[in-house]
């Protein structure tokens, strides 16, 4: 450990990301509430909750989704929801990159991956990216592309409206409000690609749904999508 890390360690312990609890150096959450981290069922459609074969969309689903695969970490559970607010809002993001290795790992078992020409990060506008200072979905991503060898595309898609916050809105108001949001440039490079779409959370499916739209108007082949986790 160099002076500056042992001094920052001594003003500033390392503390667990859901409870606070000291922690070991390198860590991110204490054992209690790593073991608190819940995995989404595999067997079941994250949008209505029928069983399916190992997948998390059903055939129904896939009508109104176009998405060819989902994979979602975790529930929205506590340790989650507090890891993901402390990566978000207060810049930690040593958070994003812990949760996008394991994203990959889990991601690492679907065969699809094996056919994945690009990871596409879900764009925030740049007067919100301005101001937060990153984009969370780039993190995560590059964790993944890190992982899995599978190279980032860049400069493809941009998010051209600034939408409100989607937290509050109901599900028609969300596809609403995305509807138009993305801009794709440069297209001949998605033409007949597979391409992995990355983002924080899954939560009504809308942003990733006018993006997939956009994507297929557009020539992709194949498009998965993935998340940290499904809110
Ligand atoms: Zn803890
Ligand atoms: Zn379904």
């Amino acid at each position: 450990m160099n002076v500056a890390s042992a001094l920052s360690n001594l003003f500033f312990p390392p503390q667990c990301f859901s409870c606070n609890k000291r922690i070991e150096d390198s860590a991110i959450l204490c054992e209690k509430c790593s073991d608190e981290l819940v995995r989404v069922k595999e067997n079941l459609c994250v949008f209505c909750n029928k069983d399916t074969l190992g997948s998390l969309i059903c055939e129904e689903c896939k009508k109104e989704y176009p998405f060819d695969e989902v994979v979602c970490a975790y529930s929205f559970n506590l340790p989650i929801q507090r890891m993901i607010h402390h990566f978000k809002y207060n810049e930690f993001k040593k958070i994003g990159t812990f949760l996008g290795y394991k994203l990959a790992e889990i991601i690492s078992t679907y065969s699809f991956i094996s056919e994945t020409d690009y990871i596409i990060p879900v764009p925030l506008h740049k007067t919100k990216k301005r101001f937060r200072g990153f984009n969370q979905s780039e993190i995560i991503a590059k964790a993944i592309s890190v992982k899995l060898n599978i190279p980032i595309l860049k400069n493809v898609l941009t998010r051209e409206k600034f939408t409100q916050t989607q937290t509050r809105l109901k599900k028609h108001e969300r596809e609403k409000n995305v509807a138009n949001a993305f801009k794709l440039e440069n297209f001949g490079t998605i033409k007949n690609k597979s391409l992995l779409l990355v983002d924080d959370v899954l939560t009504t499916g809308s942003t990733m749904k006018s993006i997939v739209l956009l994507l297929k108007e557009n020539l992709a082949k194949h498009i998965y999508i993935c998340t940290l986790a499904r809110a």
